[in-house]
């Protein structure tokens, strides 16, 4: 009986060991994949020194870039483990921007990423303190017919956090007022693909902007795009085996 019940403690403790190091690589793999999303982020010029940060949901909160780390440079050291109650633990400081990031992921379940930065022409035309309207298409990419733009707030507050809630409500990207652009993603990937195509778009309104006033897209083309929007992310599920993208 004595030597039975020793064998399960001894059995339990090893099961529950290799749990511990699966949630440890797990956390790994996770730290690695968000220090690769930073230094793409780089090469795709979205960010210059210190400006920028990125965060990946993981189990029981989230993982961030450190405050004041170059993210072209990022170092796995410079990734902090952040509970959801705004905690953390290690020697280096969370973004400043944590409250966003933390925020973000708890109110919107269906995401697993966000990505901010001061990215040129995303950053130049928050300046305007307006939408990107239906100019072109692609602005479906931040899931409506425009890509909003949040009131002003003090980088780093609680009314900043609240201002990018509410612009960001059914969608997947916005502008901060004089501040910069933030995207959401289900992943990693998928937020710096957004990031990116913001940019994009942002340049090509600005370049619109100076040379006229271009002819925007109606709400019923621009519902019809969102649809074929929606059937191509079905569609992409589908092939990728139930991986969506
Ligand atoms: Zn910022």
């Amino acid at each position: 009986m004595a030597g039975s019940l020793l064998l399960d403690f001894g059995i339990g403790r090893r099961r529950n060991a290799s749990h511990m190091s699966e949630r440890r690589e797990a956390e790994e793999a996770l730290r690695r994949a968000l220090v690769r999303a930073c230094h793409r982020l780089a090469e795709l010029g979205l960010t210059q020194g210190t400006s920028g940060n990125v965060s990946v949901r993981r189990d029981g909160g989230l993982l961030i870039t450190a405050s004041g780390a170059p993210l072209g440079a990022l170092a796995e050291d410079d990734v902090v483990a952040m509970r959801e109650d705004g905690s953390w633990r290690g020697a280096a400081r969370p973004s400043t921007e944590w409250r966003l990031h933390r925020d973000l992921l708890a109110a919107r379940p269906e995401i697993g990423a966000v990505v901010h930065t001061h990215s040129t022409y995303a950053t130049a035309l928050s300046c305007l303190r307006s939408p990107i309207p239906a100019f072109h298409y692609m602005v479906a990419i931040a899931g409506g017919t425009d890509i909003p733009c949040a009131t002003y707030a003090t980088f780093g507050t609680e009314a900043l956090s609240q201002a990018a809630l509410r612009a960001l409500e059914g969608r997947m990207a916005c502008l901060l007022a004089n501040h910069g652009v933030v995207a959401l993603g289900r992943d990693l990937e998928e937020a710096v693909a957004r990031a990116h195509e913001v940019e994009i778009l942002a340049k090509q309104y600005a370049v619109v902007r100076s040379v006229g006033a271009p002819v925007l897209l109606d709400e019923a083309e621009m519902a019809e795009v969102l649809r074929r929007f929606a059937d191509y992310g079905r569609r992409g599920r589908d092939e990728e085996g139930g991986r969506p993208r």
